[in-house]
């Protein structure tokens, strides 16, 4: 091993929920290290190269400090970089990356990049510590709490805890999509051509030359910063057959459908799209497919369909959870705003360890209830929180006392009462 240092509260993936968590620790002065295998932050809200960062102000109603801070060190660098369009941020990327930096820096976090954690340091089943791989070799991080942001459940997995994966019982996942940036088009033009059905009319007439082209796919239809420019989201691999983002052959083969795809969706829009595609080029795509959805952690209580339809309010909540219910391009309808308990970030086994974002312990409908990027912030910041008090207090996490957290989100503006307006549309 090369190297072995500690942080009183680690955070494993800078993604929306990593990022809540890391801030909303190191706010309080708790020695805190956020560990990011890429060479930015932002997770799919950076190299979904700029799709819109909903639920970060529902009903236009600020949610708290956490997610304010990210607005405003956004916002900082002025219209280029974001635009709020009711409750989404729309930005550009390469600002986004940079903003969260800023934020970071703020509020004073240590954080490394090119830091992929490959496994956990586990004694009498709590967790101590990580081992990532970086270009220096292992590093060995010792650990007080470790905060799993890494959509995958990657931590709680090596650390053996209990996860669950896809659709119960049948282990269905949701198709992984490389989103892209197409550019040098007629935007208010493209914008009539989807809204006429232009787009459905193109997939059906170009897919015998264009066999890879997606079942279906959209525009964004927020006001994008980049100039003659969109993001396209579409179904990705969704008639390609399930694939497994936990896998390395899976992600290979998910890579090289997508990319070939990408290339058809811009020749088939240049051919079949009219004027407003004539010249359309591609001008980006991210790092790697985005993954909706893999491994998830047991944890203490799960949440369910019912909890998300219902609009379940519980007594120890520590966020909620607003917008839609989406298990991409498979189910898109309506959902109420509810809670999330804080059992829900706890592992049932494994001690020294919380998790926030998309691998929160729910089920397979349920975790796409929560997938909007701001209700990730939002448990990321509750298992901030609750891993730098646990620290204080010398006590794990499921032995804090969940009125305590619950005071000091409230100290940080968050209403865990709130619920919208009657006028709000969560789309
Ligand atoms: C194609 C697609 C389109 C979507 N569209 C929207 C949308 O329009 N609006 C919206 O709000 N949401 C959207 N979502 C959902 C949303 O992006 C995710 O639910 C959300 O990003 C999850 O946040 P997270 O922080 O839990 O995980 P992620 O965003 O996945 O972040 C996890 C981070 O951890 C890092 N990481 C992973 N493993 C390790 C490791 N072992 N070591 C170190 N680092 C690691 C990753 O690099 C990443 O930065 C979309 C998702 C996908 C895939």
């Amino acid at each position: 091993m090369n190297k072995v240092t500690r942080a009183d509260v680690l955070v494993v993936g800078g993604g929306p929920a990593g990022i809540g968590a890391a801030i909303a620790a190191a706010r309080t002065g708790a020695d805190t290290l956020l560990l990011e295998r890429y060479g930015f932050f932002g997770g799919v809200g950076a190299y979904g190269c700029g799709m819109p960062i909903n639920q970060m102000r529902p009903a236009g109603i600020p949610r708290g400090a956490v997610h304010e801070l990210l607005i405003d060190r956004l916002l900082a660098y002025g219209e280029e970089a974001v635009r709020i369009s009711d409750h989404a941020l729309v930005c550009n990327v390469e600002y986004l990356k940079v903003a969260v930096m800023d934020a970071l820096d703020q509020v004073e976090c240590r954080y490394w990049l090119h830091s992929r954690v490959v496994d956990a340091r586990v004694t009498q089943e709590c967790i101590s510590g990580v081992v990532l791989a970086t270009k220096t070799g292992f590093v060995e991080i010792a650990a007080g709490i470790v905060i799993d942001a890494t959509g995958d459940a990657d931590i709680a997995a090596y650390a053996g805890a209990e996860t669950m994966k896809g659709r119960e019982p049948d282990g269905f996942l949701s198709p992984t999509t490389l989103n892209m940036i197409i550019t040098n088009i007629d935007v208010p033009a493209a914008r009539e051509f989807q809204r006429h059905g232009g787009l459905k009319r193109l997939l059906d007439e170009a897919r015998e030359r264009y066999p890879l082209l997606p079942e279906s796919m959209g525009l964004e239809r927020a006001p994008f910063p980049i100039q003659n420019a969109l993001v396209l989201n579409h179904s990705g691999t969704k008639l390609r057959g399930v694939l497994d983002g936990t896998r390395v052959e899976d992600l290979t083969e998910a890579e090289r459908y997508s990319r070939h795809q990408a290339i058809q969706i811009v020749q088939a829009l240049r051919e079949f799209g009219g004027q407003a595609f004539a010249k359309v080029q591609l001008a980006a795509t991210g790092p790697q497919v985005g993954v909706r959805e893999t491994r998830r952690v047991k944890g203490l209580y799960t949440l369910t369909e019912d909890d998300a339809l219902s609009g379940r309010r519980f007594g120890d909540t520590i966020a909620w959870r607003s917008g839609m219910l989406d298990i991409g391009f498979t189910r898109y309808e309506p959902m109420k705003v509810h809670d999330v308990p804080y059992g829900a970030l706890i592992p049932e086994k494994m001690d020294g360890l919380l998790t926030a974002g998309r691998c929160i312990s729910a089920t397979h409908v349920a975790a796409s209830a929560g997938k909007s990027m701001g209700n990730c912030v939002a448990t990321g910041h509750a298992a901030g929180l609750a891993a730098a008090l646990a620290v204080a207090q010398g006590c794990m996490p499921r032995d804090l006392d969940v009125r305590t957290l619950q005071a000091r989100l409230r100290a940080d503006n968050v209403d865990l009462t709130w619920s919208p307006p009657p006028t709000y549309n969560a789309r």
